[in-house]
């Protein structure tokens, strides 16, 4: 069976990728289970920048189809920050409670229509003979007034969907997979491998 390595060391992506990716005639590991230990840095300007590095460079040392994504949340009265830098918004040590709270504050007084907001995946497949291709995912929401739900992880709490009338943490894992920035980048890539 054909090798395909997703540059995560997540395991709760990984989990993610194997449920959507795991009808295709591939064998999915992670980058522990491929054995390739590499700091790789993302110096992009761009979500598919950044993809684009981590993919291509682990496919020149693993010699087999390499996926790799970059997400973040777009906050427009933030004009789109934290952006490519929401793991480092503040700190990449700072607690997602500060982070929140922060974001909450910036946006004190703001009515809802003015409070717009994004989650963005770009994943990247990069193939042993050069060839690069990637696909952007997003969900549109509004940044709440407080945090609201236990689910998820990172800026999950303060992201409300209006459709579902909750915050990406109040939804349940499979429903947040179904309609996610990061589900549907990985629909749209499985299409091309
Ligand atoms: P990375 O793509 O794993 O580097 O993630 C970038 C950062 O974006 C994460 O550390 C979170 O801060 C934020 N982020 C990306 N996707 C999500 C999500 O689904 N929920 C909450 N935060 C997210």
């Amino acid at each position: 069976m054909k090798k395909l390595i997703f540059a995560t060391g997540n395991e709760g992506k990984m989990k993610e990728i194997r449920m959507i990716l795991g009808d295709l005639d591939y064998e999915i590991l992670s980058m522990k289970e491929a054995g390739i230990d590499v700091d790789i840095v993302e110096d992009g300007k761009t979500f598919e920048e950044n993809a684009i590095i981590k993919a291509t460079e682990i496919s020149k040392l693993a010699g087999c189809v390499v996926l790799a994504d970059d997400s973040g949340l777009e906050v427009d009265a933030m004009d789109k920050m934290p952006g490519i830098y929401s793991a480092r918004y503040l700190g990449e040590d700072t607690p997602y409670s500060v982070k929140n709270q922060t974001i909450i504050d910036n946006l004190a007084g703001l009515p809802d229509e003015k409070r717009t907001a994004r989650f963005v995946c770009v994943i990247a497949a990069a193939f042993p003979d050069g060839r690069v291709v990637t696909k952007r995912g997003t969900i549109e929401g509004i940044i709440g007034h407080e945090e609201k739900g236990e689910n998820g992880f990172g800026y999950d709490p303060i992201f409300f969907v209006p459709e579902y009338g909750k915050t990406t943490a109040e939804l349940s894992p499979e429903e947040k997979n179904r309609i996610s920035h990061r589900g549907k980048a990985l629909e749209m890539i499985k299409a091309e491998l």
